[in-house]
């Protein structure tokens, strides 16, 4: 192949291509794979030169493409990262960095079917998702020449394709690299099963070559009467592995597959859609339970169409109808929207990023890769079912979803006050599972919290990292102990500032300028109803110059001498009281009387009676306390004068 057919492909989507710089990532990769040969024999130039081949039928862009042709030079030449980052730039440098790390991932023979190794991949290509692209294409390209290796090499990099890297373009909806993916890999791991059915497929094509034509010819002429102009009808043979797993799902014979042979119309708009879809039901029976409406409801790697089967003279017959919008995302995915936007900026192509990016953000959340690879392998693996709201909008979720799911699908904050919910106008447990189609209608309450419990029967990772969140933020509030004498804790400086003709201010001090005891302040009462101090002559004090009833004369009080309950909340561990006494005893701290109780689950609160040495002292105190790891609050509790 030439270089040549690149550039054709190439710039069809893109005229202006800069074509410059893969001609000379292309020479650079020539030069230096030059005595090298693949399996095959033919010269190895030949497979970064289909690599770039199948980014530029995805419309990717040229530093992907130039990134191709480079990707396996780190790797088996002396040609080293910062070679390419010296002769091209950064990104190009960045991409065949990245792909030189995945190639070193070990994936064991047995396992390969692991969230662990889609994490392993993912991970490699965090800083540029550019990386992926050109990953998928380079193991395609792999599987489409496998024929030269021994058996054995040929399952192992199949089993591989199947369980890591198909899975992946999946979700970024890159259809035609998943599809071909499977059917090459399933041709290598069964192959008897794939010989069979491709076999039958062929023999049926030949068979109804002619009856799918007359189809295509009755469908254009009824749409013609009804003023439609699609841009195109065409029938396909469906891929065998996807047969093969409704075969399987179904428990039937190939006979029984009724998309054997799937009709596509290709459409302007989305109204015009659901109008030759209404044509086709007039012209055929429609088959109960085989309709679905992915325009309405995309699937998570946004592909739309409309599904259908009807049944032609006793044959069923599936017909995808959508717009020609839809049929390029559908068969490029991410990609198609790659072209001219860029990776950032363009909202519509991050949002569709967003599965990517929260497993990036959870994998820094969670501690444990063990809960990390369950959630992986859920959202990864399972089918998906779909839901709605009371309004009707519809929420994708994983088989096996429950309600709680669904409330974190449409909101956090749904999610966490939800008590309770109906289903299809039914009031049913937090915990039951939805089934497709269900309408669910959430009741949230402002009093409620997750639960631990929650967790037991949540499946989606969104719910369950954001329960763990929650759950970890209410340990850390203090609660109040069941029977105890409500008493209202006053901050420290509430009783160190005495401020002119308010009772009981609620005490800020401004972080603006953090007056220090002693030194002279003003008091300003906020629209929130507090009481900031500030030093006087501090810049924010302009502001409030024409308000005069804002400002108040404030003072420190000197508590030099008196004795003070400091209280302390806490996490409770091992180790927590001694580190606050010790902490008070470092700064001379005169103290009285030291106590402990458990308060709540694994709170306690501290108290320590201490003889005060004046402002500057009790600030410094505070400050130290607060510092320590696990205390969530200090305030004062008695005041002996
Ligand atoms: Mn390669």
């Amino acid at each position: 192949m030439q270089l040549s057919k690149v550039f054709t492909i190439l710039k069809k989507s893109n005229p202006k291509a800069n074509t410059e710089l893969i001609k000379k990532a292309y020479d650079f990769a020539k030069l230096h794979h030059a005595d090298q040969r693949r399996d095959s024999g033919e010269p190895y130039i030949q497979h970064p030169l289909h690599v770039a081949l199948i980014l530029a039928e995805l419309n990717l862009d040229e530093e992907s493409i130039a990134a191709a042709l480079l990707h396996d030079l780190v790797e088996d030449t002396k040609v080293s990262v910062a070679d390419i980052k010296k002769e091209f730039n950064a990104d190009i440098a960045g991409i065949v960095e990245g792909l030189t790390k995945i190639s070193k991932i070990q994936i064991p023979d047995n396992e390969t079917r692991s969230a662990e190794n889609i994490r392993k991949v993912i991970m490699s290509s965090a800083r540029d998702i550019r990386v992926i692209f050109v990953k998928l294409a380079d193991k395609l390209h792999n599987l489409r020449t496998l024929s030269s290796l021994r058996e054995e090499r040929r399952k192992r990099f199949a089993r591989e394709a199947m369980d890591v890297y198909a899975p992946i373009a999946y979700k970024l909806g890159l259809h035609s690299i998943k599809s071909e993916m499977e059917d090459l890999a399933f041709a290598q791991i069964e192959p008897m099963i794939f010989r069979d059915i491709n076999e039958k497929l062929r023999k049926n094509m030949q068979h109804r070559g002619r009856e799918i034509e007359q189809i295509q010819l009755n469908l254009a002429k009824e749409l013609e009467k009804n003023s439609i102009k699609p841009l195109k009808i065409f029938g396909r043979p469906k891929h065998i592995y996807s047969i093969y797993k409704k075969m399987q799902k179904k428990g039937c014979c190939f006979e029984n597959v009724y998309d054997q042979v799937a009709l596509r119309v290709i459409v302007k708009a989305v109204k015009e859609c659901y109008e030759v879809m209404g044509i086709v039901h007039n012209l055929w029976k429609p088959i109960p339970e085989e309709f679905d409406d992915y325009i309405a409801m995309p699937k998570s790697n946004m592909y739309q169409s409309l599904h259908t089967a009807v049944m032609i003279e006793g044959q069923p017959v599936e017909i995808q109808i959508r717009t020609d919008e839809m049929d390029k995302v559908a068969e490029g995915g991410i990609a198609a929207h790659w072209k001219y936007k860029g990776v950032y900026g363009d909202r519509k192509f991050d949002s569709k990023l967003d599965w990517l990016k929260q497993i990036l953000q959870w994998q820094k959340e969670m501690r444990d890769s063990k809960e990390f690879m369950e959630m992986l392998h859920v959202d990864f693996f399972e089918d998906e079912i779909y839901a709605f709201t009371p309004k009707g909008d519809s929420v994708s979720l994983p088989n096996g979803s429950c309600v709680i799911d669904f409330a974190y699908a449409v909101h956090s904050g749904v999610g966490d006050q939800c008590i309770g919910s109906k289903v299809n106008g039914k009031f049913v447990p937090l915990r039951t599972q939805l089934k497709n189609g269900d309408q669910v209608e959430i009741l949230t309450s402002r009093l409620q919290k997750p639960s631990r419990d929650w967790l037991k029967f949540v499946v989606t990772s969104k719910a369950r990292s954001k329960i763990r969140q929650k759950i970890k933020e209410t340990d850390k509030i203090p609660v109040k102990a069941p029977g105890r004498l409500v008493q209202e804790k006053k901050e420290l400086e509430d009783c160190i500032i005495d401020v002119e003709g308010i009772n009981n201010p609620k005490i800020r001090i401004a972080k603006c300028c953090h007056p220090l005891p002693g030194e002279p302040i003003l008091a300003i009462v906020t629209k929130t109803g507090r009481t900031a101090i500030h030093k006087l002559g501090c810049h924010n004090l302009k502001k409030f110059a024409k308000v005069r009833k804002a400002k108040h004369a404030a003072s420190w009080i000197d508590v030099s001498g008196i004795t003070i309950e400091v209280k302390v909340d806490a996490v409770n561990r091992t180790g927590l009281f001694a580190e606050i006494l010790n902490t008070l005893v470092s700064i001379q701290t005169q103290i009285k009387s030291a106590n402990a109780k458990a308060i709540h689950n694994d709170m306690v609160e501290c108290s320590f009676t201490i003889e005060s040495k004046g402002l500057s002292h009790l600030q410094d105190m505070v400050r130290r306390i607060k510092r320590i790891k696990d205390v969530s609050n200090v305030y004062i509790g008695e005041i002996e004068r």
